[in-house]
């Protein structure tokens, strides 16, 4: 039958055959059945330790899923052995193509492990007609393999950052690697404390630690503390990303409460829908937007001189020394002061505290660009949304190393496209 020859092209082992390949019925379920029988003269191997050794006894069949083939789930059957071990007594054999007590094949896992990165959990789930949890158990065995395999030497520079997880005040602390020759998640952890971030710096190790030229964070203190203890030598970067996003946040802030201001006072709800006008950049705007946007520019408002304060922030970016980078920037708080626009005044003074790091920027070449830590938060976000249906943090940690971490991946004898 073709399956065989399937089989024996892509998913051949040394001392096992197969044998007959069968259609069988269970509770309704058509399904394929492949018989794996050991090779005469093979040496069945202790699953303790690997050693080959003399046979036991016969223990029972055990079903191991493979990748289904045209809807069909198809089936490893194989009588497992015991072999009585020189070294560890009586023990069950050990089969090349599963680990200990999984019934899915190492192939299998993989397979679906490979689609939940395109996929969401559930969607591969119902594509190949298995369970949510069996997804889940293949995502993580091949996590944890990755975890095992990966190499963490070179890594130069680093972006902490923080992640809002379920509803409520849970958070997750993402460290990633920021060299541009390899992007990835390193590690997750619980919460967002000194301790969560010590638990990082324990885990990469002192050796590594002191080797880091640049980590990027944003204004969170616990975490400043703690880069500041533990990688002092590296130049500690503000990203970007996180100071437009205070700012964002300030305006956001400002709109809302002058809406309802303009409302109680009875005045025309000009600022409707200026959400978006105000907080996206302006080269993104649609022609909408951007026609709300001059419509309201027209106005003497708090949000206006919020949002045209922040504009003129951008200029900061673009200095190249940072002696003139940190005159704009005193001139721009000074300005803000004045400006009487209290949400505004609080993001200066978060940047005033915390103006050295801030410039450490310009010490930096500008080399670690806001786009690198926003665009993998941005991913985070997707992959958590994705696997709709986490039910605890340890789901969202192997969906995260899974879909950022750039993990090695088992070797195959078969790939897929
Ligand atoms: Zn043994």
């Amino acid at each position: 039958m073709l399956l065989k020859t399937i089989l024996n092209d892509c998913h051949k082992f040394k001392s096992f055959i197969y044998d007959k390949v069968r259609f069988v019925f269970n509770n309704g379920e058509k399904l394929l059945e492949v018989t794996v029988l050991p090779r005469r003269n093979s040496q069945a191997i202790c699953s303790c330790c690997g050693q080959t050794a003399p046979l036991y006894d016969r223990l029972g069949v055990r079903r191991f899923e493979f990748i289904p083939l045209w809807g069909y789930r198809v089936f490893l059957v194989y009588l497992m052995r015991r072999v009585a071990c020189a070294h560890c007594g009586v023990k069950v054999e050990q089969v090349p193509w599963a680990r200990g007590k999984r019934e899915l094949t190492d192939t299998y896992q993989q397979f679906l492990a490979h689609w939940a990165q395109k996929l969401s959990w559930q969607e591969v789930a119902v594509s190949f007609c298995t369970s949510w949890e069996k997804v889940f158990h293949a995502v993580e065995y091949i996590v944890e393999w990755g975890l095992q395999q990966r190499d963490l030497s070179g890594v130069t520079a680093i972006g902490v950052d923080e992640m809002a997880w379920r509803k409520g005040h849970n958070y997750l602390t993402m460290v990633y690697q920021i060299d541009t020759a390899n992007i990835r998640l390193l590690w997750v952890g619980k919460a967002r404390t000194i301790k969560t971030l010590l638990r990082f710096f324990r885990f990469f190790g002192k050796e590594r630690s002191q080797l880091l030229k640049y980590v990027c964070s944003d204004m969170w203190k616990p975490y400043i503390k703690v880069i500041a203890k533990k990688a002092g030598q590296a130049v500690h970067i503000l990203d970007r990303f996180h100071i437009v996003a205070k700012l964002n946040k300030a305006i956001d802030e400002v709109r809302a409460g002058e809406h309802r201001q303009l409302q109680q006072d009875g005045y025309e709800p000009v600022l409707k829908h200026s959400r978006w006008c105000l907080l996206k950049r302006r080269e993104n705007l649609t022609e909408k937007q951007e026609a709300k946007l001059s419509d309201l520019l027209q106005y003497n408002l708090k949000s206006v001189r919020a949002y045209l304060l922040k504009e003129d922030f951008n200029g900061f970016w673009e200095y190249v020394s940072p002696a003139w980078a940190e005159k704009f920037l005193d001139r721009w708080c000074t300005r803000v002061m004045r400006s009487k626009i209290e949400p505004m005044k609080k993001v200066v003074k978060t940047i005033r505290n915390h103006k050295p790091l801030i410039l450490n920027w310009f010490k930096a070449k500008k080399a670690f660009s806001s786009g690198i830590v926003e665009g993998l938060n941005n991913k985070a976000k997707v992959t958590t949304r994705n696997a709709y249906g986490f039910r605890t943090s340890r789901c969202a940690e192997i969906a995260l190393y899974h879909g950022l971490g750039n993990l090695p991946t088992p070797p195959m004898a078969h790939r897929y496209p």
